[in-house]
């Protein structure tokens, strides 16, 4: 199905970053707000190289869409911030944004990965009340990466990389740093090769395996330099930081720092915020996911169900499908959406 045409909202947010909204009205259920990750933008759920894309489905299933660009979206100027940042001002202003737009008392939300991190950050300090379901990709408060990944947290490459005074990592070749090009290649010709698609093996180096490549057709897996972009490094250490300590905690900025910032030596932890969750969610995971694996979906249900009984909660595991794939993959409109649109119509 072809989408209506659609309508772009900007706004600003209270520490003044222009972000946007993309909205296709399919009709009255919702409205739902569409969260992307890192490195990515809100095309991912609207590319045109397969049968169904995310956005076509809902408004083929009725529902006033609004894909959101938080400022990790490579469509946006590239700045430095961490996920505490977002989570302060993102999504809080951009459901209030979809609120005054529409006179709707409460939204529904559909997060994936790192923005689904960031949402929850802001969930868990109370600052979204009107949003009344959530469905979750792949990680929510506890992220537990592939083992490429864990290796390279555990080497600080975010640090590192950091150190070396380089401001973002892309997946695209990238001029300003020529250095990584060639260390890139080397390790794309000794590690990776499902494929020669140089943004696809830069991608896996920079988070793990986007998806099994059985998973995507041809078309979309040539297109796939449109869909990634760089990443800010302050992210990728926040990113760091919560992937060695295991949940969701605030940004680390060394012990002096975080005595002066927060008044204590340790970053305050999101868990603190479990109270705020007591509201439907659906967490999803591919089950061959190698960039935050299955277990980070695991942890956070039996956290929330612990927390506050399991009312609330459902998982699901799609068997064959990784991590990108769940919305990019050429059958995810048969296996992976219905998992996120059964949470959507179960809070109509
Ligand atoms: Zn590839």
């Amino acid at each position: 199905m072809k989408l209506p045409q659609p309508e772009t909202i900007g706004f600003t947010t209270p520490d003044n970053v222009d972000l946007l909204l993309t909205r296709y009205k399919g009709g009255e259920k919702g409205p739902v707000m569409v969260v992307h990750g890192v490195s990515v933008w809100s095309g991912m759920f609207r590319i045109t190289t397969v049968r169904e894309n995310f956005a076509e489905f809902l408004v083929r299933h009725g529902y006033d869409v609004w894909l959101l660009d938080w400022r990790a979206s490579i469509h946006l100027p590239m700045r430095q911030f961490t996920l505490d940042d977002a989570a302060a001002n993102d999504f809080p202003a951009a459901v209030e944004s979809i609120l005054s737009r529409t006179g709707a008392a409460s939204v529904q939300a559909v997060v994936h990965c790192v923005g689904s991190m960031a949402f929850f950050m802001s969930m868990a300090q109370g600052l979204l009340p009107q949003v009344r379901c959530v469905a979750v990709s792949q990680v929510a408060m506890h992220p537990v990466v592939g083992t490429l990944m864990r290796i390279k947290a555990g080497l600080r490459l975010a640090s590192a990389i950091g150190a070396l005074g380089m401001t973002h990592v892309s997946p695209l070749p990238d001029p300003d740093y020529r250095m990584l090009n060639a260390a890139l290649r080397l390790y794309a010709n000794t590690l990776h090769h499902e494929c020669a698609s140089t943004a696809c093996h830069r991608m896996t180096f920079m988070y793990g395996h986007m998806y099994p490549h059985r998973s995507v057709n041809v078309d979309t897996h040539e297109d796939i330099p449109q869909q990634y972009g760089p990443c800010n490094i302050t992210t990728l250490k926040h990113l760091q930081q919560v992937t060695i300590r295991g949940h969701l905690a605030k940004f680390d900025y060394g012990a002096q720092g975080n005595r002066a910032r927060y008044g204590s030596l340790t970053p305050p932890s999101y868990l603190d915020g479990a109270a705020h969750f007591r509201r439907p969610i659906t967490l999803v995971s591919g089950a061959a996911n190698q960039v935050f694996v299955p277990e980070s979906t695991r942890r956070t249900l039996r956290w929330l169900c612990e927390s506050n009984g399991p009312q609330f909660y459902t998982r699901r595991v799609i068997r064959g499908f990784g991590h990108f794939d769940n919305f990019v993959g050429a059958r995810a409109d048969r296996f992976c959406y219905p998992a996120f649109w059964e949470q959507l119509e179960k809070c109509p």
